[in-house]
């Protein structure tokens, strides 16, 4: 069944952008057939169902290249005893006693309510890193089914650490792997592993083992604080990336999540691999663990991609949050315009292509429908020479209306179509508590 999505204001950030005003994208499945004027698509598509989309902007969907579903029920928790003073406190205190604590249906409830929020914020594809080492074998599948009841696309893989089992996790990582082999656009599969100061060698050597058979990306934390640095000098005389390089996790499917403590050398790297970073500015001024020098990782070539780590799934949001970040940080308001966006808007897209083996991020025909479709009335001329400073002070807080993912509607009018929030908020809500109870004990 083709949709029109008519009248709006049609981005369509293909290589060369345009800004097209009182435009229709037009659906047929899971596919985009057409996009132009509004007329012309309505002679073209006269069958179509039309939905209206004045008083909007429609962009294609957003693209989270680093989440963690399973910190959901973390949400307004307190812990006893002092707070945390540095990063490995945080993990120690609160995010390795989460993971342990979640059961089934925590796990479950833990993906479906962040999936809503993607819907809501027109956030279409999601990379995740996952971890319950209480309930590890089948939680991907968990998961898995969770997206595709949502209808949005996700790249899933287990947290390898061994830090509670000696290589725990690498069996539920295989199993998913095998099953899921190079995916279906829907679902895709990496090697996850938390970060180097939690990885031994022979660890490290068998998930790179597993990945490179199946062909897959290894999805690994790296020297998110500089604790993740002085281990890897201490213990084996090279710093973090250059440890991971001898190890054989580099590599063009690969993503290293943070890179805050790293120096030249190590970007060289990473340029010189085809290695992704994703940089999550929210966490990382969360955490307090420092800044990922942005701008020298781009000058070096090196492709950057754009995460939440958890934080929510609001990818406007996030991209504002790099734009300010790196402005304060180099003192210097002429950075970061053009940066932040390019995360976001070109480099996700790069990354997810990487991973699912489908161009996303574009809305142009024969390309896959994923929209995300905003109420804005631009209060000044809006084209293509000046999208970014909409889109930076404008459409950032700006609402989602409608969410398409795979030509499906899966919100509508703010309505959501695909999953009943209420119920599983509530469900959670009643679960959470018991889930606080329970990781107090460990
Ligand atoms: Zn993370």
């Amino acid at each position: 069944m083709a949709t029109r999505f008519e009248n709006g204001i049609v981005v369509t950030l293909e290589e060369k952008n345009r800004v097209l005003w009182n435009a229709t994208v037009v659906t047929d499945g899971k596919r985009i057939a057409g996009v132009g004027e509004a007329s012309k698509m309505r002679q073209r598509f006269p069958d179509a169902e039309a939905v209206d989309c004045s008083g909007k902007v429609i962009l294609p969907g957003f693209i989270c290249t680093h989440h963690h579903f399973y910190s959901t029920m973390a949400r307004g928790m307190s812990i006893p005893g002092e707070p945390a003073s540095n990063f490995v406190e945080i993990l120690e205190r609160l995010w390795w006693k989460v993971d342990r604590a979640l059961e089934e249906e925590d796990i479950v409830l833990s993906a479906q309510l962040p999936l809503i929020d993607c819907i809501r914020n027109g956030t279409t594809m999601v990379i995740d890193h996952h971890a319950s080492p209480g309930m590890r074998e089948g939680s991907l599948d968990l998961i898995e089914k969770a997206v595709r009841q949502a209808g949005i696309r996700a790249s899933l893989c287990y947290e390898v650490s061994d830090r509670n089992i000696a290589g725990g996790g690498l069996a539920e990582n295989q199993r998913f792997i095998e099953k899921v082999g190079k995916g279906d656009g829907e679902i895709a599969a990496m090697m996850g592993m938390h970060a180097s100061f939690t990885l031994s060698d022979a660890t490290i050597e068998k998930c790179v083992g597993i990945a490179q058979q199946a062909g897959v990306g290894c999805h690994i934390h790296v020297a998110e604080d500089a604790a993740d640095r002085e281990d890897s000098l201490t213990k084996y005389k090279i710093p973090t990336v250059s440890r991971l390089q001898r190890l054989g996790v580099t590599g063009r499917n690969s993503i290293f999540v943070h890179c805050v403590h790293i120096d030249e050398a190590e970007m060289d790297i990473l340029a010189s691999t085809g290695t992704s970073v994703v940089h999550n500015p929210e966490s990382n001024m969360n955490n307090a663990v420092g800044v990922t020098p942005l701008l020298t990782l781009l000058k070096k070539g090196v492709l950057v991609g754009l995460g939440t780590d958890g934080m929510g799934s609001d990818m406007l949001a996030q991209m504002r949050c790099a734009y300010l970040l790196h402005r304060l940080a180099n003192r210097d308001p002429r950075v970061a315009f053009m940066e932040a966006p390019q995360l976001l808007l070109q480099n996700n897209a790069t990354i997810a292509e990487r991973q699912f083996g489908l161009r996303i991020g574009q809305i142009a025909e024969g390309l896959p429908a994923d929209l995300a479709i905003i109420d804005y009335q631009p209060p000044t001329p809006l084209s293509e020479a000046n999208f970014l400073g909409h889109l930076i002070f404008g459409l950032v807080d700006a609402t989602v209306d409608t969410t398409v993912c795979k030509g499906e509607i899966l919100m509508r009018g703010k309505q959501m179509l695909s999953m009943d929030e209420a119920r599983i908020a509530a469900r959670s809500r009643e679960l959470a508590p018991k889930m606080w109870k329970r990781l107090q004990e460990l």
